[in-house]
């Protein structure tokens, strides 16, 4: 079979110690998953359940290992804001995924940012509209190496931080989480059959905060390595 056109290539991740690169299927993000973000974005940190937002394939940024790569800064903002995140890579199909079985559909996990045109967020959110053009745009989802589950070994309290400059702007750790990894993997997929090749950006801890033209972020996960982004 032929198309019309070449279509885009798959966006692949390298995976560490395999010559192999995840190939990239969906990109799903959880909203305020830890309580003192929720708290800083006027919201409730109870839990209430999940929710989750997507961006396309395409947003992916991949950073090497200890390594930076440039991001030319996004248009129509000037409120662009990093938020360091756990991310999640699916290895297993499945609807409606116990939480006890869970962790078998996890492939591995690796450092991302959602980047966000915070403006263009909350000018929809306070519209009742989507999130996307704040969330879902060009080279908004980098991201590191992933590590294989086995590799990686059960999330606990690993820490998760990022610098901006070599400041301190987002340090927490991972059993922050209000909904842990195995319950947003068995939310999500009530909505959603998860396939092989979904990440999930699992929720950004407190401190997010703008990035400007020329700074440079550097975040990281206690044993998932570190990633740098310059805004250029
Ligand atoms: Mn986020």
């Amino acid at each position: 079979m032929t198309f019309t056109f070449e279509p885009e290539a798959v966006v692949g991740v390298p995976v560490v110690g395999s010559p192999d690169l995840y190939p990239v299927r969906r990109i799903y993000c959880v909203g305020r998953n830890y309580a003192a973000h929720a708290r800083e974005m006027g919201g409730d940190p109870d839990r209430e359940p999940p929710f989750f937002f997507c961006k396309p394939t395409d947003a992916i940024v991949v950073v090497p290992d200890g390594g930076s790569v440039d991001v030319r800064y996004p248009s129509l903002t000037t409120n662009l804001q990093h938020e360091i995140e756990l991310v999640v890579a699916i290895g297993k199909a499945g609807a409606d995924i116990p939480v006890a079985s869970a962790d078998e559909h996890v492939f591995g996990y690796g450092v991302g940012l959602d980047m966000t045109r915070r403006d263009l967020q909350f000018t929809m959110r306070d519209k009742g509209r989507p999130w996307e053009i704040g969330k879902a745009f060009d080279a908004s989802a980098p991201i590191g190496p992933l590590r294989t589950a086995a590799d990686f070994g059960p999330v606990a309290a690993q820490a998760i931080w990022v610098q901006v400059d070599g400041v301190d702007r987002q340090r927490s750790d991972v059993s922050q989480l209000i909904w842990s990894i195995p319950e947003v993997i068995a939310n999500l997929s009530t909505y959603f059959t998860l396939k092989p090749g979904d990440l999930i950006y699992s929720g950004t801890p407190e401190g997010v905060g703008r990035v400007e033209r020329g700074q440079t972020m550097r975040g990281g996960i206690d044993g998932l390595g570190t990633i740098g982004v310059r805004m250029v």
